[in-house]
């Protein structure tokens, strides 16, 4: 008997725990509904997506933007002729990204605004760090290449689910948008190996030091 109070007890304060858990990203949608519980519920999972979408879009709007600055240090630091074209021609390329996501902001009917992406932030400092701890040449070259797949590859992440978010939200126009740059991203991601790693003639410098 005890024990099945106990039981009892435990399971209502786990379902209390539970619902206390939830009710953050329910409060706000809680005031401004109606009698139906149905409704309620689908208002607050489409206005939380939609908020997250458009935070999200504001995050890579900055880490573009970052990356325009961060892109000529990398190139000049690069040694092979081909790693430096990449970054070149992917510069370029980011910076229409940029304007992009301001033509995505406007279809959606938001202000472009950027928010400091502290992922981007910290992977263009990893990318600073490698250039300062390698010497100029075929080590640093591949130090280049490692941070900036890691950067293709947030970025491949980033608007992989952007796309999916605007599909979910039936932004039909800002997708295709979306689509574009993810594909010039894992474009970028297959020259790196491709054209820039696969280059790099580790053996020659190794004579040359010899
Ligand atoms: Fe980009
Ligand atoms: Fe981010
Ligand atoms: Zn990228
Ligand atoms: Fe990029």
């Amino acid at each position: 008997m005890k024990t099945a109070e106990k039981n009892t007890t435990a399971a209502k304060a786990k379902t209390t725990g539970a619902k206390t858990k939830a009710a953050p990203s329910k409060s706000k949608t809680a005031s401004k509904t109606s009698a139906t519980g149905v409704v309620k519920a689908k208002t607050s999972a489409a206005d939380g997506l939609r908020e997250l979408f458009v935070d999200s879009l504001k995050d890579i709007y900055w880490a573009e933007k970052a990356l325009v600055k961060a892109l000529p240090k990398m190139a000049k630091n690069a040694t092979s002729e081909n790693l430096v074209k990449a970054i070149n021609d992917h510069l370029t390329v980011t910076q229409e990204q940029a304007a992009r996501l301001e033509k995505v902001f406007s279809l959606i009917g938001e202000k472009a605004v950027a928010k400091k992406c502290d992922a981007m932030d910290g992977l263009i400092k990893e990318g600073q760090g490698i250039m300062e701890e390698t010497e100029k040449g075929p080590v640093r070259d591949a130090g280049i290449i490692a941070a900036s797949q890691k950067i293709e590859h947030y970025e491949i992440a980033t608007y992989g689910t952007l796309a999916a978010f605007a599909t979910t939200l039936g932004e039909d126009d800002a997708v295709l948008l979306l689509e574009k740059t993810l594909a010039e991203e894992k474009e970028a991601d297959s020259l790196l190996t491709e054209a820039a790693y696969n280059t790099i003639n580790f053996d020659a410098a190794e004579e040359d030091n010899e």
